[in-house]
């Protein structure tokens, strides 16, 4: 085995803002072939000792070799990540203009980002040395505990593990004793790893696919490489079956899959589909596990012990020992985005990640994003449709119910009751959405119209009843109801407006003989709750939901035939270019949620705006009409998918500071930004100018052309980096998904 020469030189990567590597020196005596890009190592910094990443090794320092510090150590034998993940690092460092480190350090699993265990399951166990069995204890010069622990071990010629030592009494400091004296060593027990590949992968035989989805399925098993694929298919259309399919082929090549489902998706039933479908070992990624469950999923993602990982986004850089498909499920939902820090979209990583192994990936969605449907239109995606509900569900009937002027009953029309009533009355489940939790969304009073604004933010704090308290939705600040109006002093304060658990109180007190389940963030915090409320909704009984967009997504509800939208105007009028898109994603998902079992479904809609012309194409032309028109306002406003866009972002809790340092920032990159056809607009305040005492402003740049954007990005950057030291909070978003 080599040693390092006097010209091996590690680039490491470290968890500091700072978007450059350093360089160290290996310890003397390590072999090279252990320097491998991807390993963990320990290094100093400053006084400190940091975890980072070798990102390469080169021959010679441009800091020059004389002046390298050296590693404190290696910390794992095998690289934690593969050549492609750390390409992939790479590529989205560069791509998000994020520090490379921080990049790797998001990529790992928290216990190996600054605990400096090995992430290989090792057991230490002590044995004597040559020296160690022969010594006569008559030389131990009356060392009673390692005259004790050599005895135990010359039982046990084999060694004993730690655990099994400390049942005899013995103590790691005694052996560290002996190890010093050269009597004992610690040798690294590895358990066998057992790979996932079995003859017999499937638990239970899948379904006959339909004409289309045996369309839908052939290309993607075609086994031509790289080939990135938008299956686009109505909710209920048998998108899943498809995936399993797939994933069964990719399976039976010998590689394993990974895929990628929004947050909220992640349900107990998803997991158990993909049990029920495999016998080959299935692990899940999401937030509901602890960190010691991680890292046993990841290491045996890694290890090619598991054939399937299905998690959220952070599930997208999880090492697969040999990875044949990636699927990302919902691929319009915005959980796919970070939103602080690394603002990473993992679903548009997953494009990057299967180029770079040369395998295909499918996006799939009921609701494309306008980008993904632009991609696929114009070819550089395979475009796969299912229009029709799979088995024997028919598609919703939608129902636009005017609303103005009619005498609503705790924001409900008469027709909607009625409705409701007669399909609970018949043993069927109604679901109604509001996308609102909490009680209300103000707490106003009656005498002068004051109500509480948060403290820290620009925002009107939310009503809750149960516990009874204010609460900030944007900081998460809390403070007891008033008793009395801040400004006139009356008492008479009234909750204004409808949230969820108001809408549970008076949906109880509507329907007394009928369970009300609410889901949201407030009823699903804890682990099991959210499997509890499920069980309850599949057992059939005549229920109303009551819920958030939490309820909107991926959840199969046979029983539920009405699914009941409260008010939709909201999100027609948002100040956020996405928000109609968003908001028809939104309403045709939440729609899907009805009429999936035998029964067809209906749809009511409640809306000021029965003739808004988006809404009348959505309805009446479908999705895909829709983002078509959608589409065309875009191309004429630049805006993407006919436009990049990034924002740079400035926070300080000085009301002028940030505005003034984005000001210079924007004179300093006019001149470039011309030269490169990019415009830059801004400094202006966030939609939300005020969010936990920091006021908040933006820059936006926006190109025709990627490369453009990414050349003045990186300008940009490197000045923002130099001049905005370190009292102001600043970042980079590239590809916004919200302005906010
Ligand atoms: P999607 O993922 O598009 O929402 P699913 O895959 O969940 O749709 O399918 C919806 C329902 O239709 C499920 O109950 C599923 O078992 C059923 N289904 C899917 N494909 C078929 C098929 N080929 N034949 C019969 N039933 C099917
Ligand atoms: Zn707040
Ligand atoms: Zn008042």
């Amino acid at each position: 085995m080599g040693k390092p020469g006097s010209h091996t030189i590690i680039q490491v990567a470290l968890p500091v803002p700072l978007r450059r590597t350093f360089d160290y020196l290996p310890k003397p005596d390590t072999p090279v072939n252990l320097l491998q890009p991807g390993t963990r190592v320990k290094v100093p910094f400053g006084k400190r000792q940091l975890i980072g990443i070798i990102h390469g090794v080169i021959p010679h320092s441009s800091y020059g070799d004389d002046n390298l510090k050296t590693i404190t150590g290696l910390l794992d034998e095998e690289a934690a990540f593969g050549d492609e993940l750390v390409t992939l690092c790479q590529w989205a460092a560069n791509y998000y203009h994020h520090p490379l480190g921080d990049v790797y350090a998001h990529a790992l699993p928290t216990l190996l980002r600054n605990k400096d265990d090995s992430w290989e399951e090792v057991s230490t166990r002590w044995r004597l040395t040559q020296k160690g069995r022969l010594i006569g204890f008559d030389q131990m010069k009356r060392a009673k505990r390692q005259i004790h622990a050599l005895e135990i071990l010359r039982e046990h010629p084999d060694g004993l593990h730690q655990p099994l030592l400390k049942g005899f009494e013995v103590e790691p400091a005694t052996l560290r004793a002996l190890q010093d004296k050269g009597l004992v060593e610690q040798h690294a027990d590895r358990p066998p790893r057992q790979h996932w590949w079995q003859e017999h992968m499937l638990a239970e035989s899948p379904l006959t696919l339909n004409e289309e989805q045996r369309h839908a399925l052939q290309p993607i098993i075609a086994n031509q490489g790289f080939r990135p694929f938008l299956l686009e298919g109505v909710t209920g259309s048998g998108k899943t079956e498809v995936y399993l399919q797939a994933i069964h082929h990719c399976l039976q090549q010998g590689k394993q899959a990974l895929v990628l489902v929004p947050e909220i998706g992640l349900t107990p039933q998803t997991l158990h589909r993909f049990q029920h479908r495999f016998a080959v070992p299935v692990v899940s990624f999401h937030s509901h596990l602890s960190d010691r469950e991680r890292l046993t999923s990841w290491r045996k993602a890694r290890n090619g012990e598991v054939a399937i990982v299905l998690g959220t986004r952070s599930a997208l850089f999880c090492p697969m020992e040999n990875l044949g498909m990636i699927i990302v499920d919902e691929e319009h939902d915005l959980s796919y985005k970070q939103q602080e820090g690394f603002r990473y979209n993992a679903r548009d990583l997953a494009i990057i990640r299967a180029r770079l192994l040369d395998i295909p990936v499918v996006l799939g969605s009921a609701t494309p994003t306008l980008e993904s449907l632009h991609n696929a239109r114009s070819g550089r995606y395979e475009h796969l449709t299912l229009n029709r509900r799979a088995g024997k569900a028919m598609p919703p009937h939608f129902r636009v119910l005017d609303i103005r002027q009619k005498a609503l009953t705790h924001g409900m029309a008469p027709e909607l009751l009625t409705d409701m009533e007669a399909r609970l009355k018949a043993g069927r489940q109604v679901l109604v959405f509001i996308n609102r939790r909490g009680y209300a969304p103000v707490l106003m009073c009656h005498d002068c119209g004051w109500f509480k604004e948060c403290p820290h933010c620009d925002h009107r704090m939310t009503c809750h009843a149960n516990p009874a308290h204010l609460h900030c939705h944007h900081c998460n600040h809390q403070l007891a109801i008033p008793r009395y109006c801040g400004n006139c002093k009356s008492t008479d304060l009234r909750p204004i407006g409808m949230g969820t658990e108001r809408l549970e109180d008076n949906l109880t007190a509507l329907f007394p003989k009928f369970p009300v389940i609410r889901i949201d963030r407030d009823t699903t915090g804890r682990k099991e709750a959210m499997s509890r409320h499920l069980e309850r909704i599949h057992s059939g009984e005549p229920c109303i939901l009551v819920g958030t967009q939490m309820l909107a997504k991926g959840h199969h509800f046979p029983k539920v035939t009405l699914v009941a939208v409260c008010d939709i105007d909201a999100g027609l009028f948002a100040a956020d270019f996405r928000a109609t898109e968003h908001t028809a994603q939104l309403l045709m998902q939440v729609a899907g949620r009805s009429g999936r079992g035998a029964d067809q479904g209906t749809v009511i809609l409640q809306t000021h705006q029965p003739a808004h012309p988006l809404l009348q194409t959505l309805l009446s032309e479908g999705y895909g009409a829709f983002a078509t028109e959608l589409t065309n306002e875009r191309r004429l406003l630049g805006m993407p998918p006919y436009g990049y866009l990034a924002l740079l972002r400035a926070e300080s809790s000085d009301p002028r500071q940030a505005a003034q340092f984005l000001n210079q920032i924007e004179h300093w990159l006019q001149p470039q930004a011309q030269a490169l056809n990019v415009e830059v607009w801004g400094p202006a305040p966030a939609l939300m100018p005020k969010k936990a005492r920091r006021y908040r402003f933006q820059l936006m740049l926006r190109a025709e052309q990627r490369p453009a954007l990414q050349q003045l990005l990186k300008q940009a950057v490197k000045k923002v980096e130099q001049d905005a030291g370190h009292r102001l909070k600043w970042s980079v978003d590239v590809d916004p998904v919200t302005l906010d």
